[in-house]
């Protein structure tokens, strides 16, 4: 692998997941850090904010893979538990279907109760599948970065192939399950990859595993949390961090970077820079350097409503709720390939309090409304858009049981809100998990011509999500410690 040269004071320009992770990480292994972001806060994308006392969040609400999460913790010699209590997410998700149906719970029993015993057992061994898609992904496709295609060639690529996991995801399971309902439940996670199950190799069914079998969780307190416990490991391995600081550019002398300059003009010295920033566009931006030039694909957005319900009105829904519309192809076309307003909405909707009953305030609790939507690549015009999918956003919580008033919204975020995050194309979901933007394919997390700045974070290996970011953290300061 190629490593990456610098001196014992490294420089992270990012905290959100991917930064924390790299900070932990390269302190753990004896490096001087110093971890910038221009947030206030930690987190990044893992935004919370607070209305008349209530935590709402409108990033990510979904946990999984906690030995994934564990992994920066133990490198500064610390433990998860040390820093943060999981409760597990009872049976993960609930699914709400437009003919009326719902599987009350992601697990073959809940499954059972709604489609039968056959259509149960056939889930079970689905989910068998999706662990053995695990075991092949994870170290050699996953957890792992590439110098050429060529590093993919192993014995598990034969594995991966021979288990289906370069054919279409929707295909594979339509092979073991029967149940329409049950297809969806199953493969909805290519969303996660901003692809339709049917364009999704096989291979990501490793999302569904962590979803399915390895379970979701919710951090005590919520999930921003995480970030800060991240912070406070950092903290306490003798990280220093400079909140509300946003670098400007990095100063470089010939291959290498000689540390940071920050909006004030403040120089800070460094003998290497981790990036864990947007890597397509705003990591060269810090470099002096032209975006990423190659034809990139990015992965649709979301509109996300935050608003507040009486918890007693919604004591007996699940945590997480998949509100399935009717279409499905067509949704996945209108949001993957047309870049428009899906027809049918579909919903993730979460309500932490059921979990942690702490996050509730005098019987008031948050509910959040997650809608997939096109980005900013199509002809969308948000400015007049947003209002009429507010509404339909809300006829369909209503529709399906969720007392969600108008006058009960508190927080509204979508894709001009993303892109004034500095988040390319309108989306938080960075690069699509298309096949040629996949593993060796992604853009790497080296920069030509460089020798001591490396990239972290969801737009680059291994991806999008929490647990892909942390990992790339960890890879990103592998290739400066080795
Ligand atoms: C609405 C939503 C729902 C999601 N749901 C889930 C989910 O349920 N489960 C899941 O696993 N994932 C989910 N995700 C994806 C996941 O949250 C992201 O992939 C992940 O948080 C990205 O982390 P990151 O560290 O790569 O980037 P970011 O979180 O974007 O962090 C980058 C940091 O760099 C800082 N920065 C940028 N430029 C500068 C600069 N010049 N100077 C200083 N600092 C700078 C930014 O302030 C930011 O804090 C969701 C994301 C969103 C937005």
């Amino acid at each position: 692998m190629r490593t990456v040269s610098g001196s014992d004071h490294v420089v992270v320009v990012g905290a959100g997941f991917a930064g924390l992770s790299a900070a932990l990480h390269l302190s753990g292994a004896g490096r001087e850090v110093t971890l910038i972001d221009a947030g206030d806060a930690p987190g990044g994308l893992c935004a919370t904010a607070e209305y008349a006392g209530l935590q709402h969040d409108f990033g990510p609400t979904v946990l999984t893979a906690p030995d994934i999460l564990a992994r920066p913790f133990e490198a500064v010699g610390a433990t998860l538990n040390d820093h943060l209590e999981l409760l597990p997410v009872d049976g993960g998700y609930a699914a709400s279907y437009a003919d009326g149906s719902m599987i009350e719970a992601a697990t073959p029993e809940g499954v059972g109760q709604t489609c039968g015993p056959e259509e149960a057992a056939r889930f079970a061994d689905y989910l068998d599948w999706t662990a053995r898609i695990h075991d092949a992904v994870f170290e050699r496709f996953m957890n792992a970065d590439f110098d050429s295609p060529l590093d993919v060639l192993s014995p598990d690529l034969a594995r991966l192939a021979a288990l289906g996991g370069f054919r279409s995801l929707d295909a594979m399971a339509r092979r073991r399950l029967d149940d329409e309902r049950t297809v969806r439940l199953a493969t909805f996670q290519a969303l996660y990859a901003g692809l339709s199950p049917r364009r999704a190799r096989a291979l990501y069914g490793v999302i569904s595993y962590l979803d399915l079998v390895g379970g979701v969780y919710l951090p005590r307190g919520g999930i921003s949390t995480v970030p800060q416990a991240m912070l406070a490991a950092a903290h306490g391995a003798g990280v220093r961090s400079m909140l509300g600081r946003r670098v400007r550019r990095v100063l470089l002398s010939g291959d290498h970077a000689r540390g940071v300059e920050l909006d004030d003009g403040e120089r800070i010295p460094a003998g290497a820079v981790v990036l864990a920033t947007e890597r397509t566009a705003q990591a060269p931006e810090l470099l002096g350097r032209a975006p990423v030039r190659r034809r990139l694909r990015f992965a649709p957005s979301c509109v996300v409503v935050s608003a507040e319900v009486p918890l007693a009105a919604v004591a007996d829904r699940a945590h997480h709720t998949l509100v399935f519309g009717a279409a499905w192809e067509r949704t996945f076309d209108e949001l993957t390939r047309r870049h428009t307003i899906p027809r049918d909405l579909s919903l993730l909707v979460s309500i932490p309090a059921i979990t942690d009953a702490s996050l509730a305030i005098s019987g008031r609790a948050s509910l959040y409304a997650l809608a997939p939507v096109p980005g900013t690549t199509g002809s969308t015009d948000w400015a007049t858009a947003t209002e009429p999918l507010l509404v339909r956003m809300l006829n369909l919580l209503q529709a399906r049981g969720f007392p969600v008033e108008r006058g009960s919204i508190r927080h509204v975020t979508g894709p001009p809100d993303w892109t004034a995050m500095g988040q390319p194309h309108g989306t938080p979901f960075s690069l699509a998990h298309t096949f040629s933007q996949t593993g060796p394919f992604r853009p790497r997390n080296t920069i030509p011509g460089l020798r001591n700045v490396v990239c972290a974070g969801a737009g680059t290996v291994p991806g999008v999500g929490i647990p892909t970011t942390l990992l790339s953290g960890e890879l990103a300061a592998q290739r400066l410690l080795r």
